[in-house]
């Protein structure tokens, strides 16, 4: 049900270029920093890098310092909410694996590895519950290995615990859709105890907020039914408040970070959370939402607490998470650049100007640098963020949105030399283009796509967006898209400082072309058509373009070689002239609201596999073993004192491992009982 967040743009990320009139361009210190962390299953951990971090204040680095042990205090807390028995297994799996880690004949012995690849995925998923698809994961090494280990070194296991990890019908899922069971009964996850699903809604709705500025009953608590009784257990720092042995710590840390705070409108906002985290007051709350959103010149900002509610089958009580970021000066001036720009890039665009706006404005996207990740952010994580939740505030207060540069960077980063660009690139030409503008260019596109693509143009009298029913998504993607494949290629982004010269945009009308047309396929089972529309959008391009070439000379191909089907691009500047066409032709659908215009469109090139080239391009990226599903470690923060205890430095490292940076987290920032009632 609710909504927000969560942008999950592909790829991607963020060499930025220098601010206006400047073309330099920040470069990335790769080869100081290991990129990927680890492998296991189907996860990769990856690293970033917090570029900047050393140019904030003093006082800046201690408000991220403290923020962040804010953000390290709350783990636990969800590994509560995603199953009541998390804290167990986990805290059983670690002490085991410490005990047999120290012994030499152990380490390499066939079932101790299972062990450990089960643990990093216990950590992975905050759980014993897959982060993604929400089916429990069993551990490989036998049952009896695991018993025996667990007794010869003195760790206590009970046989629940036991079936809890080994038994494939206890606590199968983490949400439970199952026409025939009770959504909450049968549902792992532990915001409700002893509630069916409809004992629960009946309570929302006796308890529901119906005035102008509500309250989001649920958003903090969980519901209990004991001997007939339904209580609501609020998490909160005071009394008796669940997970208050957290909470406590995130208010003693956020207390700290007040003393550093940079502006009023910030200590306001961290006053409020350390009010609404001691009472668990929803209208604390509330006045705590709008004072973040209004917090709009601190360049420090961060997230912390109960936040989005897809982990509760009924969509209200919030999974703890956190992030502390700062402002991504260099990145946010690119797309106040950009916005302040639309209307030449409106009125030079190759449209019709009857579908031209006459006063187009662009959107300007706050950029942000994420510092640590917490909670449900971690180690699985967003690349972006729009909040608050409640729609309420959004109207009338208004939200924030921000991309988070440094994560797809090292999405970027670590995708390098993951042998993609290897297999399905034609030439090193291509692979060194990508290498040396990938990242920026995937920036600049998303920029341009989201800055200026979607703001361009208007509709003619009487259409609406609804008029393209069930493509309009596509059509309109593919309008943003087009917008910013056009200009990327226009002098004007050079002279404005977005590109550094006029070969950049090369590689990312490879990079469009050959995910339109071919390496998107991946992500599709052999015998399915393509349905998303940001890939109905990518194919209906690539595949237009290709189809509309110069029969002579074309400006792009498919050609074949060894067997195996390449993208060659002969022509750049003629391929930015297909663009322009298909833009004038997107934009003309949308504007009149032409439905059965858009359904040709959609057929012709968007929807349809070519079964042999789908075969064939699966069959290329198979052995590649490239994981699906990524996450990240943290960098490590060290406080320096003066001699009064106030700090005077913070610095950061980037050498912690993967599985040394969750013993260190369960170690130091472990305070909840094993059982939270
Ligand atoms: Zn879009």
């Amino acid at each position: 049900m609710k909504r927000l967040l969560i942008i999950l743009v592909a790829a991607l990320a963020l060499v930025s270029c220098g601010s206006k009139g400047n073309n330099k361009v920040r470069t990335v210190g790769a080869d100081e920093i290991e990129y990927n962390v680890d492998r296991f299953y189907d996860l990769a951990i990856l690293r970033y890098r917090v570029p900047d971090f050393e140019n904030l204040s003093t006082q800046q680095k201690a408000l991220v310092y403290y923020l962040s042990e804010a953000a390290l205090w709350g783990r636990d807390i969800l590994y509560d909410q995603n199953c009541r028995y998390n804290l167990r297994v986990r805290r059983t799996c670690e002490a085991l694996y410490e005990a047999l880690s120290r012994q030499p004949s152990v380490v390499s012995d066939e079932q101790f590895l299972l062990f450990e690849k089960y643990l990093k995925r216990v950590w992975f998923s905050n759980g014993i519950h897959h982060h993604y698809a929400e089916d429990k994961f069993l551990p490989e090494c036998t049952e009896a290995w695991f018993r025996q280990a667990c007794q010869e070194n003195n760790i206590a296991l009970t046989d629940e615990l036991v079936r809890v990890m080994f038994d494939p019908t206890v606590l199968p899922k983490k949400v439970c859709q199952d026409a025939d069971k009770d959504l909450l009964l049968a549902s792992a996850c532990n915001y409700y105890d002893g509630l069916t699903r409809a004992e629960a809604e009946a309570w929302y709705e006796q308890h529901k907020d119906t005035s102008a500025e509500p309250r989001w009953i649920g958003l903090n608590s969980k519901l209990i039914k004991r001997d007939g009784q339904i209580i609501e257990r609020v998490f909160r720092a005071e009394g008796d408040g669940l997970y208050r042995e957290a909470l406590q710590h995130v208010v003693e840390n956020l207390e700290k970070a007040l003393e550093y705070a940079e502006t009023d409108e910030q200590r306001l906002v961290l006053q409020k959370l350390i009010a609404f985290n001691r009472t668990g007051d929803l209208k604390t709350f509330n006045e705590y939402a709008i004072a973040w959103v209004r917090d709009l010149e601190s360049r420090v900002d961060f997230v912390n607490g109960f936040t989005e509610v897809y982990g509760d089958p009924l969509g209200i009580t919030g999974a703890w998470e956190a992030m502390v970021n700062f402002r991504d000066e260099v990145a946010t001036d690119r797309t106040r650049t950009l916005s302040a720009n639309a209307q030449w890039f409106e009125d030079n665009s190759p449209t019709d100007p009857k579908y031209k706006k006459k006063e187009c404005r662009g959107v300007t996207a706050k950029v942000i640098t994420a510092a640590i990740l917490g909670g449900d952010c971690y180690p699985a994580t967003p690349i972006g963020i729009n909040l608050p939740n409640a729609n309420w505030i959004r109207k009338n207060y208004g939200s924030k949105s921000v991309t988070i540069a440094n994560l797809t960077e090292a999405y970027y980063l670590a995708a390098q030399g993951d042998g993609f660009n290897e297999e399905y690139y034609l030439s090193d030409e291509e692979r060194e283009l990508a290498k040396k503008y990938g990242a920026l260019m995937s920036d600049v596109h998303v920029d341009l796509h989201e800055c200026l693509g979607h703001g361009s143009g208007q509709l003619m009298p009487g259409v609406t967006k609804d008029n393209l029913k069930e493509h309009g998504s596509t059509l309109e993607e593919a309008r943003a898209d087009l917008f910013s494949l056009y200009y990327m290629a226009d002098p004007k982004l050079v002279e404005l400082g977005i590109v550094p010269d006029e070969e950049a945009y090369k590689t990312q009308y490879y990079h469009q072309l050959l995910n339109g047309a071919m390496t998107q396929l991946v992500r599709v089972e052999q015998g399915k058509n393509i349905e998303e529309s940001h890939m109905r959008d990518r194919a209906l391009i690539a595949r237009w373009v290709l189809a509309h070439v110069d029969s002579v000379k074309p400006e792009a191909e498919i050609i074949v070689q060894d067997g195996k089907h390449y993208l060659r691009v002969n022509d750049y500047q003629g391929v930015r002239r297909l663009f322009g066409q298909l833009l004038a032709i997107v934009q003309e659908v949308v504007s009149t609201g032409d439905y059965e215009r858009a359904c040709q469109l959609v057929e012709d090139y968007a929807v349809k596999v070519d079964p042999d080239l789908h075969r064939e391009l699966l069959a290329r990226y198979q052995p590649l073993g490239i994981a699906p599903y990524k996450g990240f470690v943290n960098p490590v923060y060290q406080p320096v004192f003066d001699e009064q205890g106030k700090i005077k430095d913070v610095l950061i490292r980037y050498d912690e491992g993967y599985t040394e940076q969750h013993l260190r987290y369960s170690h130091d920032y472990s305070p909840l009982p094993d059982v939270n009632d």
